[in-house]
């Protein structure tokens, strides 16, 4: 009986961690993201990448400059 519970409680334990850190990792990935800037190819004004235009492996600021 008490096995039985070492092992549940086990489960639960390395499912959470598993959880928690999978977590962590998408936050990690999220901030990169975010802290990220990129030169725009043709006013040369730096922009988020999460909001820079990609085209042909270049970054734009907006579509003014595409
Ligand atoms: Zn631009």
């Amino acid at each position: 009986m008490i096995v039985k519970l070492l092992v549940i409680v086990g489960v639960i334990y390395v499912v959470y961690n598993l959880y928690f850190k999978t977590k962590i990792d998408n936050t990690q990935d999220k901030g990169e993201e975010v802290d990220t800037m990129v030169k725009c190819s043709n006013c040369g004004v730096y922009v988020a990448k999460s909001d820079a235009i990609v085209k042909s492996d270049k970054y734009y600021c907006s579509k003014e400059c595409l």
